[in-house]
């Protein structure tokens, strides 16, 4: 055992209960029979409506606090607050061999009053280091005149990922696959206790961008393509960073990103400009962050692309009138990184940094990420004193930082948390986020119940993602890339490793086949799956964080693609097991292989969950979170447009994707029935109530998500052919059969109209829920 696993941390209470539900669900179910409401899980809204934002400190309660501050500030003491900085600027060395030089952080803490530090110097730092380290910035804020705590800042993506023995989850995109909040709070309380540990107190998280263009090397970053399940995990990561109380030693403040459009480049590629007409602007982008904020985030980071023509960091109408006049952003806004820099040298609408130093500030920029130098600091220095930009706004921005780092204590203990009870790492940490990854994987394809495959059996693994734990994990694992094998832990299993810890080495052969894109040794792939009973290749993308993930193509590489092809002709049964960030196309083998199983980034205990669910331990329960595509030039969400001939099979069958957002199997069977949808508006509450019920007609215990889509068969802006509206994850016993019922409310039925403002209009109504559909009126 490692040797911090010992104690209790002090956030059990909630993983407690966390466990407890998901351990209720098989427990309570062995006694309880036939009792109707044991089994269910929260639906989408229920979950919604238990995790509120709590009332938080009193409004202004720390304003009089801040007023004081402010009037004994300098100019540049407040500007100082502005200035956010990376770890470099205050420290020598590289990696883990880094140390604080003392004359460096004087400069940047003691002369220029810089409020906030960012990150890592490469790689990752056991959480004793970063206290150290921490401890260090806050003695030298000490000694300043005011004594104002710096905020450090971190890309905490998928757990403390940049604390070395932190606990690592599946990536964003996989826990939206789990399709259960319940999870991804549980995750978020784990992560926030994890990084306050290491005395941090603010998140780069959650990424709120749609997941809406495939290609992005950023999509895995997201909750997917889904503006409702994206808003259901928007809720639950707040809610488990923030928690009740942001001064608690477990919480932190998050940091909701990237605002707005990032993820919709036109070409696919990262910072790659996009043109997005602001009705759908607010029918499919802003409700994320709108969840986001109503759960109380307290900062938000600025798209560093563009909008139809406006950089994020200058666009003041999208800063000032809607995030904070519309969604009423309370705390600061946060550029990222080197982006008012970039406004000269990337976007080309200022001729000098000075001037894209006003236009940002103005638009509604709090804090800037310079992050490795002193201009910003210097030249909002110089506009202020010119009268450029006023004192006020300066004002305005440091109040915002100010109160956010009241709210989160740190001028009661400015490390608050490093002396938390929580335990990096901890077994009960590591379970829930193996709960996770079992959950998140997503069967796709199972013909003739190739899976799950016999424990007694020989298999041959293969293929370039087997034996590594740089495809389970992806980017801002260790390194900002994550594509250093060094960094990673050696007691954790990949998936061969877990194949072979399952059922005996000696069933187990293994051959390489290819790396990405090259080959290594097909044929002798292809010899060793001769001899086998059944082949697990094990295909997808290797590590990758934003620009560098750009690619050109969305399929499979073509060495990875022969592999599979070579395997197929020895006609073994052929299972895949895809680890990748975005849905790479495998068209050419889909419908040859046996099985597939997503996988997604699933994160360190992920390879023994991918055993679990390929040996049948565990009965898959993902659902797909985006659509899987089938050819490289039909990207489209479930959400789109209808098309023209789509009546017709031959223009269908040209736009079926290869596997549909919601889609994924078990090992046991679900039947619906008996949908009614009823409009309650008659009775005096306006609304629609929906039943629907969901027996397990299979031969072992499974969990279902029930998925209500929503569809209006004509409206005044073109109706989509349907969205998401609720859902809830069930768990059934073989013969089991449930009734979920779904409440919709009139602003459900909403959208955004031609004036950009929501508008719900009369009509009919389809409610389809399992395949079955049923309508309604709207008067
Ligand atoms: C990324 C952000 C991240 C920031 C700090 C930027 O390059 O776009 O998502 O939070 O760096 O690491």
């Amino acid at each position: 055992m490692h040797p911090r696993e010992k104690s209790v941390p002090n956030w059990f209470p909630k993983a407690y209960k966390i466990a407890l539900l998901i351990f209720g669900l098989f427990f309570l179910a062995l006694p309880l029979g036939g009792d109707d409401s044991a089994l269910v899980t929260v639906d989408s809204q229920t979950f919604l409506k238990q995790n509120r934002t709590p009332a938080g400190p009193a409004p202004g309660k720390f304003s009089a606090a801040v007023d004081r501050l402010l009037a004994q500030m300098s100019i540049k003491e407040k500007i100082g607050q502005m200035t956010q900085l990376e770890i470099g600027m205050i420290t020598d060395g590289k990696d883990r061999n880094i140390a604080i030089n003392p004359e460096k952080l004087h400069k940047a803490v003691g002369e220029y009053g810089v409020g906030s530090i960012i990150n890592v110097k490469d790689e990752a730092l056991p959480s004793q280091r970063w206290r150290e380290i921490l401890r260090a910035i806050q003695d030298e804020a000490k000694k300043t005149r005011l004594q104002i705590p710096v905020l450090y800042g971190i890309d905490s993506i998928h757990g403390a990922n940049y604390v070395a023995d932190s606990t690592l989850f599946p990536q964003p995109l996989a826990m939206a696959a789990t399709w259960n909040p319940e999870l991804m709070l549980g995750d978020s309380q784990i992560t926030a206790a994890e990084t306050r540990k290491a005395g941090i107190p603010w998140v780069f998280s959650p990424v709120l961008d749609a997941g809406r263009q495939p290609l992005w090397p950023r999509l895995w970053e997201t909750f997917g393509e889904d503006t409702y399940l994206a808003r259901v995990m928007a809720v639950a990561t707040v809610r488990g960073y923030e928690g009740a109380d942001l001064s608690s030693p477990t919480s932190v403040s998050a940091s909701l990103k990237h605002y707005i459009g990032y993820s919709f480049p036109t070409t696919g590629g990262d910072r790659s400009p996009a043109l997005i007409p602001e009705n759908t602007l607010r029918e499919y982008f802003l409700p994320i962050f709108a969840a986001g904020l109503q759960a109380g985030a307290h900062t938000v980071m600025v798209n560093s692309s563009e909008i139809n023509g406006i950089p994020g960091h200058a666009n003041g109408y999208l800063l000032k009138d809607v995030l904070r006049g519309e969604l009423n952003l309370q705390g600061f806004v946060v550029s990222d990184w080197m982006d008012i820099k970039k406004l000269v040298s990337v976007h080309h609408i200022a001729a000098s940094e000075k001037e894209a130093t006003r236009i940002a500030v103005l638009a509604g920029i709090d804090m800037s990420m310079v992050p490795s130098d002193y201009s910003f600091s210097n030249l909002l220095l110089e506009l202020v004193q010119e009268g450029k930009v006023p004192l006020s706004r300066i004002d305005e921005a440091v109040r915002r930082i100010l109160t956010v780092k009241f709210e989160l204590g740190l001028f009661d203990d400015s490390l608050r948390g490093v002396d938390s009870q929580t335990v990096e790492g901890s077994p009960q940490s590591r379970a829930l986020s193996l709960e996770a990854a079992r959950e998140s994987i997503t069967l796709l394809r199972n013909v003739g119940h190739t899976l799950p495959l016999s424990k007694t059996a020989h298999i041959l693994v293969t293929g370039p993602d087997a034996n590594s734990l740089i495809p389970l994990n992806n980017g801002w694992t260790y390194t900002w890339q994550g594509d250093r094998e060094d960094a990673y832990p050696n007691d954790r299993a990949t998936i061969l490793k877990a194949i072979q810890q399952k059922i005996g080495a000696d069933h187990v052969d293994y051959v390489p086949g290819t790396t990405l894109d090259k080959e290594i040794d097909i044929a002798k792939a292809a010899e060793a799956a001769s001899k086998a009973d059944a082949v697990v290749v094990c295909i997808g993308e290797w590590a990758y964080a934003e620009t560098p993930g750009n690619i050109a193509d969305l399929s499979l590489p073509t060495a990875q693609l022969d592999l599979v092809q070579r395997i197929l002709e020895t006609k073994k049964p052929i299972i895949l097991v895809l680890t990748e960030g975005r849905p790479r196309i495998i068209r050419s083998v889909a419908d040859s292989a046996q099985a597939i199983v997503m996988a997604y980034n699933p994160g360190n205990e992920g390879g023994h969950a991918i055993a679990d669910i390929l040996f049948g331990d565990v009965n898959p329960s993902g659902k797909l979170p985006i659509t899987y595509p089938r050819w490289p030039n039909q990207l489209f969400t479930y959400d789109h447009k209808r098309f023209e001939g789509d009546d017709s099979p031959e223009v269908k069958s040209l736009h079926a994707p290869q596997f549909e957002f919601g889609f994924g199997l078990s090992y046991t069977t679900f039947a619906y029935s008996d949908l009614q949808v009823t409009n309650t508006s008659s009775s005096g509450t306006p609304g629609i109530h929906v039943e629907v019920k969901v027996k397990n007609t299979g031969g072992r215990e499974g969990k279902e998500v029930v998925e209500l889509f929503l569809s209006q068969r004509f409206a005044s802006m073109t109706p989509p052919v349907k969205r998401l509206k609720r859902f809830a994850k069930i768990s059934l016993r073989p013969g089991e059969e449930r009734r979920i019922s779904f409440e919709l409310m009139p602003e459900d039925l909403s959208f955004i109209g031609g004036d950009n403002k929501p508008v719900v209009e009369p009509g009919v109504f389809d409610v389809s829920v399992g395949g079955f559909t049923q309508s309604f009126e709207w008067k």
